[in-house]
């Protein structure tokens, strides 16, 4: 049982991660070890390495694998970096970043979500992220500055919060645009500058809050 998810896991990472890019092996041994079947619902267990998004109630969604990946991989994480995360979701991202970083700040707006997820930290003694319920767009002021933040889910606009908690240099990764379309956006800090860069088109879940989408 367990084996067969541990295969599914490799093979996600030859075939799903592999070929698409993903070259940075700190995150690769992440991807091939932190074990996504258990952020799932138990009947979703079986689909948890497939080449798509699932969801994890609430009407949120966890990632599919190779952004998961992607999004890691360009914040560029070192093993000293402390890491803020806006949208725990099932916190499988978090639990990604984890098994790199030192630290892991994650913020989560649904409380339900949230005490999910800290049960799975739980389970798999991630004892280096520390949660929040609240509107992560306004960021975590006490911990900052991040060497990194990560917002996974779609806003309007970059929350300017999240880029004053930014450290320099710093770099965060977020899709920014409309409903249901945005671009992967990796804003950089360094010497005092600001640049953006656009990726890929992604479709994210919406990012509420003070500084993102107040419908709903
Ligand atoms: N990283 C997650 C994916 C979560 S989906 C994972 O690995 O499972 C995006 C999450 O962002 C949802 O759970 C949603 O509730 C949350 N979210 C949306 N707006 C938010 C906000 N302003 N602050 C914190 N979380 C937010």
């Amino acid at each position: 049982m367990n084996s067969n998810y541990e295969k599914a896991r490799q093979r996600m990472v030859q075939e799903q991660l592999i070929p698409r890019g993903i070259h940075n092996r700190a995150v690769l041994e992440a991807m091939a070890r932190v074990p996504r079947h258990f952020f799932v619902e138990e009947a979703l267990r079986d689909q948890a390495y497939g080449d798509f998004p699932l969801p994890i109630g609430e009407g949120q969604t966890i990632s599919q694998p190779y952004i998961v990946a992607l999004m890691t991989q360009l914040l560029e994480p070192q093993p000293h970096h402390r890491i803020l995360e806006i949208g725990t979701g099932c916190g499988y991202q978090a639990a990604v970043l984890a098994a790199i970083c030192t630290q892991v700040y994650t913020v989560e707006r649904i409380k339900t979500l949230l005490a999910r997820a800290r049960r799975n930290f739980d389970r798999l003694h991630c004892y280096n992220i520390l949660s929040k319920a609240d509107d992560g767009t306004t960021g975590w002021p006490e911990h900052a500055p991040f060497d990194g933040i990560i917002v996974t889910a779609g806003g309007p606009r970059v929350p300017q919060p999240l880029v004053e908690q930014l450290a320099d240099p710093g770099i965060m990764v977020i899709p920014v645009g409309e409903h249901g379309m945005q671009a992967l956006t990796v804003i950089r800090k360094e010497h005092g500058e600001i640049s953006s860069e656009v990726r890929e088109q992604v479709r994210f879940v919406k990012l509420m809050g003070a500084h993102g989408w107040h419908d709903e």
